[in-house]
């Protein structure tokens, strides 16, 4: 059997496959679309520049894209559990108890009610695992040496993380009646002098990641994840975004200018 350390924990084991972005999160992204001969209703998945340096985007079939961009063996099967407890309080926060394949978000809600030592390392752990994975899919995700290690720390300890640890804000990405539950999109990174932002699409959200300032302003910091439980949702104009998924769809051409921007 062969032995590696577990990125989380370091213990030397089996490592499992773990999912790089959680596995409801692929799951509710699913449509069914006609493919093959036949046109059966197959279970597919839209993911935007699977390798960034290439640009593609493509519509394949459950199992179709490359295994990295989804699974990576990471973590011991300790750790992997640790994570899954955290992953299935956060989906039945925002989806509820129903098939993930099904969901269709219900009205905007301006905050969800959670439990902050879970819900914190679920967000924490989502840019974790980005970071660590060796995908090209995921390199705008790398950490510095020090942020990365205090991410591991958090992750691990039974203490709750600090709300201002690398803070996330999570803009629900809808208009009108579309929405981007059905779209993963590969992560992006906004640096700029006063700020640096990781960036990641998945579960019709976007989950803005504050690598930098370590203390953002008080506007900023009242979208993080409050220790009360308290979720905010910031709710954003989708239409941009999706004008630039629509277009991307029908045929995609790299276009450095029409990288979605995060509110400022
Ligand atoms: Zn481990």
């Amino acid at each position: 059997m062969h032995l590696q350390p577990c990125r989380l924990c370091r213990t030397i084991a089996p490592l499992e496959e773990s999912h790089i972005i959680p596995e409801f999160f692929w799951r509710i992204a699913e449509e069914r679309v006609p493919k093959g001969r036949s046109a059966l209703l197959q279970p597919c998945l839209s993911v935007m520049f699977t390798d960034p340096r290439k640009g593609d985007i493509d519509l394949k079939q459950r199992g179709r894209w490359d295994k990295s961009v989804s699974q990576e063996k990471l973590l011991c099967g300790a750790c992997e559990d640790r994570l899954s407890s955290f992953e299935t309080h956060a989906r039945l926060q925002l989806f509820g108890n129903k098939d993930p394949r099904t969901v269709r978000k219900g009205a905007f809600r301006a905050e969800i009610k959670t439990n902050y030592a879970k819900f914190r390392r679920f967000e924490l752990s989502l840019l974790w695992r980005a970071s660590v994975a060796s995908a090209p899919f995921y390199e705008n995700c790398k950490l510095r040496q020090e942020v990365g290690e205090a991410l591991r720390q958090a992750l691990l300890s039974d203490t709750p993380p600090p709300p201002d640890l690398v803070g996330c804000s999570l803009l629900d990405l809808r208009y009108e009646d579309a929405d981007f539950t059905k779209a993963i999109d590969n992560p992006r990174r906004l640096v700029e002098p006063s700020r640096e932002i990781v960036l990641l699409t998945m579960g019709g959200y976007y989950w803005m990641f504050w690598i930098r300032p370590e203390t953002p302003p008080v506007g900023v910091a009242n979208t993080f994840l409050q220790p009360d439980g308290t979720r905010p949702v910031v709710q954003i104009d989708g239409s941009p975004l999706l004008q630039f998924w629509a277009n991307a769809k029908k045929k995609w051409r790299p276009r450095r200018d029409s990288n979605p921007q995060p509110p400022a």
